[in-house]
């Protein structure tokens, strides 16, 4: 596999036009706030020096990241394609189609809506569609109403208090789940009653007939699949069929992996959208685009989601449906199916490091993009060890473990992820490395005492192992330079 073909649009190719063009608009922007320009700057020359294992982050193209800039930021298209509330959106309507009929034939699903600012947009636009769908529809009809303003106002309070009183379940936060899966401090834990499943407590693995059982006591309207730090792969047929058994919704919230889905390496049962009513996602983690998010969903599901403005969005963000659309053409590219198998190849390597240096792993491994290394095999929480690794120019971020002693703020782990590296061409060499490097500065910080005992927070970091590892790193960032050739 050639390091070209994986940071394929990133290569010194687009080198000297991107340079020209990032020039120019530092130019321009400095003579309005120069601090801006000079951030700006900072931020890429960061990112080019850090070792960026941060699971949820990527690089853009520089085609992409030139798409956004641009006076799509300056119009309103509320509506649909095709159908807006403000006139002179023709522009717009070609953007929208062709960043959804993209989305579209990438993920091979019959709808696809682009406009959701985020995930966490994606996520609510798609539970008030599923609402609108499974509950408002159905209420309407009874009602002998065709439009919610139809409706007296007892009528309508029925209808709402219908609307606000039903179950998800979704994986638990502990187990690698998200808290926009119904978890109290996120909306979607005051809008749904919610319960848990998580994983096997000795295996770390989803276990399908507990999370059966579990479904089966708790009858929620949505299932929801889908997590931000478990390290495996999920039998998403087998989750629709513990769905159907009590009739819920099954939707895939896949903001972590889609770029694995789009690349085809997880195909059958591993691949959502065959199997889920709705499936949802970020663009801007595995799958490389502008931050944002979309909605895929079936036939059925499709005229609710298409309303996702008004119900939940405003004007979208014309200027980053086109850089998903430019974004989403690069994903349909046989170079990103390169990229999405060396990014689940490149975790295993790390992993592999991991365990021949006697670290302890959740799962003991991974088949997905994501390595969590419980850090109590070292003696440390998540936050003493996510701070030792950043003073080395290891960039990470702790999170919990399950059944985690030290919770969700200190927390026992720290989670890995390969996406970001391997668009800048490392491959499985580097990436034992990398664990191997992690290793050092771990084995070489201890926790330390603060003022009134033994703390959470405080280490010390052994004499010179930061500054050995910030140099083994740098010369793996110089070999993989991100942005090759692009100067400002
Ligand atoms: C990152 C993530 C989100 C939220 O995405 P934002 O764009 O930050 O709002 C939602 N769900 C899952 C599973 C995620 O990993």
């Amino acid at each position: 596999m050639s390091a070209e073909s994986i940071t394929a649009g990133l290569g010194a190719e687009y080198a000297a036009t991107a340079s020209e063009a990032y020039r120019a608009a530092l130019q321009v922007i400095e003579s309005v706030e120069p601090r801006i320009a000079d951030a700006t700057r900072k931020e890429l020359a960061d990112q080019r020096d850090s070792l960026k294992l941060i699971a949820s982050e990527n690089y853009a193209s520089p085609a992409v990241l030139l798409t956004m800039g641009t006076w799509f930021s300056d119009k309103y298209a509320e509506g649909t394609i095709g159908h807006r509330f403000y006139a002179a959106c023709q522009n717009v309507d070609t953007v929208e189609a062709l960043a959804a009929e993209h989305a579209r034939e990438l993920f091979g699903a019959p709808y696809a809506y682009v406009q959701p600012h985020s995930g966490i947009d994606a996520n609510l636009v798609a539970y008030w569609a599923i609402l609108a769908t499974r509950i408002e529809a159905p209420g309407l009809a009874e009602m002998g109403a065709k439009h919610v303003n139809d409706l007296s106002e007892a009528d309508w309070e029925t209808l709402r208090n219908a609307m606000g009183n039903q179950r998800l379940m979704g994986m638990s936060l502990d187990t690698g789940g998200h808290l926009t899966h119904g978890f109290r401090p996120n909306i979607s834990g005051k809008m749904f009653h919610q319960r848990q499943y998580g994983t096997d407590p000795t295996t770390g693995f989803i276990d399908y007939d507990a999370v059966a059982a579990a479904v089966r006591e708790f009858k929620p309207l949505v299932l929801v699949a889908g997590y931000s730090a478990y390290p495996r792969r999920v039998n998403f047929a087998k989750m629709r069929e513990i769905a159907d058994e009590v009739g819920a919704t099954f939707m895939v919230d896949m903001a972590h992996f889609a770029g694995l889905v789009a690349g085809k390496v997880f195909t059958g049962d591993e691949d959502p959208v065959p199997h889920a009513h709705v499936v949802t996602t970020t663009t801007h983690k595995s799958l490389r685009g502008p931050r944002g998010g979309l909605v895929l969903a079936t036939e059925e599901y499709a005229p609710a989601v298409d309303k996702g403005c008004p119900m939940v969005l405003g004007g979208p963000l014309s200027h980053v449906m086109a850089a998903k659309a430019v974004a989403l053409a690069e994903a349909r590219q046989p170079a990103f199916r390169q990229y999405a198998q060396a990014v689940a190849d490149n975790a295993q390597a790390l992993a592999d490091g991991f365990v021949k240096r006697d670290a302890g792993l959740v799962t003991g491994g991974t088949d997905n993009h994501i390595v969590l290394l419980d850090v109590t095999s070292f003696g440390l929480t998540g936050r003493q060890a996510e701070s030792a690794l950043l003073d080395s120019g290891i960039v990470t971020n702790r999170n919990a473990i399950p059944a985690d002693p030290n919770g969700a703020w200190y927390t026992s782990g720290i989670r890995f992820g390969s996406p970001a590296l391997t668009t800048r061409g490392f491959g499985a060499d580097e990436f034992d490395r990398v664990a191997e490097l992690v290793v050092e500065v771990l084995s070489n910080t201890q926790p330390a005492a603060g003022p009134n005992g033994p703390s959470k927070a405080k280490y010390i970091l052994g004499d010179g192992t930061a500054d050995r590892v910030r140099a083994a790193a740098a010369e793996l960032l110089d070999a993989n330079p991100l942005y090759p050739g692009l100067t400002l």
